[in-house]
């Protein structure tokens, strides 16, 4: 690994680094694409990185903030040369995903959270006729779903 001068990355470069780190919770869109990552600017010596957190309480934030770190660590800064800030206000918002973030959610078969708790369309046809099926789906932030439309089951992202 070869360490880069903080003073010679830029604020783009860093957010192209972060594309490449996976949400964790659903690790086909990067947190960029899922709105996460906010401001990256310059204080002082000091990168500041500032991450907005989707579901409070979701063991996820701790991750996020870990995945982060080692990231520009592997890209060679220093950890003196950053630091990650969690923003609460304003709170993340599904307005803030990508639209290739959105694309890859529904071709994942996911749909978004809503600020309703309930997923508005399903993932597949677009209906809106959907029946909670588990509360519980394959991570503790997803709950099943299944559209009665096309019938087919989804995964819906509910921590936020
Ligand atoms: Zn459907």
């Amino acid at each position: 690994m070869s360490m880069v001068q903080a003073s010679a990355v830029n604020e783009s470069e860093i957010r192209q680094w972060l594309e490449e780190v996976p949400d964790p919770e659903i690790p086909v869109v990067s947190l960029v694409d899922l709105g996460v990552i906010r401001e990256i600017k310059r204080d002082g010596d000091t990168w500041l990185v500032n991450v907005a957190p989707t579901y409070s309480g979701c063991p996820a934030t701790r991750i996020i903030h870990d995945d982060v770190r080692a990231k520009l660590y592997e890209k060679g800064l220093r950890p003196s040369d950053f630091q990650v800030v969690s923003v609460l206000s304003p709170p993340w918002s599904t307005d803030w995903i990508s639209k290739s973030g959105r694309q890859k959610l529904a071709d994942y078969g996911i749909a978004p959270p809503q600020p309703s708790g309930k997923p508005k369309a399903c993932p597949q046809c677009g209906s809106s006729d959907l029946e909670l099926v588990s509360q519980f789906g394959s991570t503790p932030c997803k709950a099943s779903w299944r559209c009665r439309s096309c019938l087919e089951p989804f995964d819906y992202f509910k921590c936020i």
